[in-house]
């Protein structure tokens, strides 16, 4: 049985909640960690079975060098524990570009310098189009070199009108550009993406290139850290949902779980998602109007929708492959129009990719590969429209997959799973969303959710809080940031408590 009274409960234990609760755990404070879940790791879980080891959903983690999570495992003395996997090692993967014509042309998925030729081959510009080769070097220059308080002042703008306010630009470079740095880094159209964080996304990107991974999956990465829970005195506690986070005299004093126990602490994070965490868990009552009335219009991230396919033999030899066809930039209102009928997936960027390349990740010769496309975070899409779409590109960029006796069998990759391994769907339209609140005007840099609440002590960690970055990095600098608000928060209250005895 474990016990009853904590320092600090975590809600959750995906990449947030695992980030706060092992360095909180690692500083000597008890902690309990619990989620729903059978394992750490969010939607980012790993799946053991069959012999595979994979996430249910595509994953592709940015950056690739320096990224927090070596410095996460670097605090908890876990280095040794975990195996990072570099892009540069297997591949990043290779993009390619699709004129209006149908011709597809593409390009090894590198930073280097000595790439740059293959790149502009994919977007079909030659090096004689001298024209257009300055365009090129003119906006990325512009938007290498921005300082901290130049981005810090693109958070009004949306990544779209930035970008064609810098001047014309050939179509492909457009396309890759918001595609890329705006669409695929944030899960959101780049007219909702603040261009703040675009401009900064492309920087880091830039600096620190994409593709990383660990050996065993990326979900075993979190396994490992929050084995430190335990290690240090606290408790890590699966399979176990909780159904209120409670709150006595406007203070937060623990939770209840499904099967009605009780936990105290005086502090409580949630990576539940801000949404369940305030208008389920905690429940309406304890707030104001205006606060909650916020927190419903919070607008979230785009979902991805497609399959998982498992194959007898290997049918990718690279770990991402993405299509974009011209005009693939979509504005969220043509999304919508999608998820209405109104309109047909026919134009989206689509993704393909497998983490079976990696040592020990499937049975010797097998892969399992994920294709998807983006559509609104809704939990009841109709997947059929967006499926069709997918098989179509497949079949133009891996037809190897479709021929007789390659796929073993195939899953269904709906928002509608999001849930089930992430956090509740709460609102109408919102659940299958794949980080969480988007980086989006008004709620991205400054404007994001800070992770405190009204509530003292009740914080929110992951996705739905402070942090920047792509995904998983995100969702771990805001375990970073929720750390460093929680220690201070306790050492200035242990410190007036001290002044008051004085
Ligand atoms: C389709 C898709 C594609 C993605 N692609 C990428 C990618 O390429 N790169 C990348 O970096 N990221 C990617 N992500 C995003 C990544 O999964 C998230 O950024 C990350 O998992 C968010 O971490 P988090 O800590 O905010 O929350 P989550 O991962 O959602 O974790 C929340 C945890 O809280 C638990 N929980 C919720 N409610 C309760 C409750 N009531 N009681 C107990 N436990 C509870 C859940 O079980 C879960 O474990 C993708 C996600 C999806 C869905």
């Amino acid at each position: 049985m474990p016990e009853t009274n904590y320092d600090v409960i975590v809600v959750g234990a995906g990449p947030g909640g695992t980030t706060v609760a092992s360095l909180l755990a690692k500083t000597g404070k008890k902690v309990l960690l619990l989620d729903k879940n059978p394992a750490p790791g969010g939607r980012m879980m790993t799946v053991r079975k069959d012999g595979f080891s994979y996430e249910l959903f595509p994953i592709n983690c940015v950056p690739q060098h320096d990224s927090l999570f070596e410095k996460l495992s670097a605090k908890l003395g876990k280095q040794n524990d975990v195996k990072l996997i570099l892009g540069n090692d297997f591949g990043i993967g290779r993009l390619y570009y699709e004129n209006k014509k149908g011709e597809i042309r593409g390009s090894v998925m590198n930073y280097k310098p000595t790439n740059l030729i293959n790149m502009l081959n994919m977007m079909n510009v030659k090096l004689w189009h001298f024209k257009s080769l300055a365009q090129i070097i003119r906006v990325a220059k512009k938007m290498i070199t921005m300082t901290q308080e130049e981005i810090d002042g693109l958070y009004q703008i949306s990544a779209m009108e930035f970008f064609d306010s810098l001047g014309p630009v050939p179509a492909g470079f457009r396309t890759f550009m918001l595609a890329t740095f705006g669409e695929g880094a944030f899960e959101m159209p780049s007219d909702r993406v603040a261009a703040g964080e675009m401009v900064k996304m492309f920087q880091v990107t830039a600096k620190g290139s994409g593709g990383r991974y660990y050996e065993e999956g990326i979900g075993h990465f979190f396994e490992v850290m929050a084995g430190v829970v335990a290690e240090n005195g606290g408790t890590l506690l699966m399979n176990t949902r909780v159904t209120s986070i409670d709150v006595k005299n406007g203070r937060v004093n623990g939770v209840t779980t499904e099967d009605g126990k009780h936990f105290t602490a005086p502090v409580v994070i949630s990576n539940a998602g801000i949404r369940q965490t305030v208008l389920k868990l905690v429940g309406e009552d304890h707030f104001s109007t205006d606060y909650t009335q916020k927190i419903k219009n919070l607008e979230s991230n785009l979902a991805c929708i497609g399959y998982r396919y498992f194959t007898s033999r290997p049918a990718l030899d690279t770990p991402m492959m993405v299509l974009f066809p011209e005009g693939c930039v979509a504005k969220y209102s043509e999304f919508e129009a999608m998820a209405r009928g109104d309109a047909k997936p026919e134009s989206g960027y689509v993704y393909l990719g497998t983490t079976s390349l990696y040592p020990n990740m499937a049975p010797k010769g097998k892969q399992v590969i994920y294709a998807v496309v983006s559509c609104v975070p809704d939990t009841d899409v109709d997947p059929e429209p967006y499926l069709r779409y997918i098989e179509k590109n497949v079949k133009k960029l891996a037809p190897q997959l479709y021929e007789p006796g390659c796929i073993e069998h195939t899953e269904i990759m709906t928002t509608g799973i999001v849930p089930v391994v992430g956090n509740d769907a709460i609102l109408p339209g919102q659940g299958g969303e794949s980080y969480g609140i988007a980086n989006t005007l008004g709620q991205a840099g400054k404007d994001r959710p800070r992770g405190d609440t009204p509530i003292e002590n009740l914080y929110i960690v992951g996705n739905d809080s402070a942090g920047f970055g792509l995904g998983t990095h995100q969702a771990v600098d805001s375990g970073f940031k929720i750390f460093d608000i929680v220690m201070k928060h306790t050492a200035d209250a242990a410190s007036s408590q001290k002044d008051a005895l004085v």
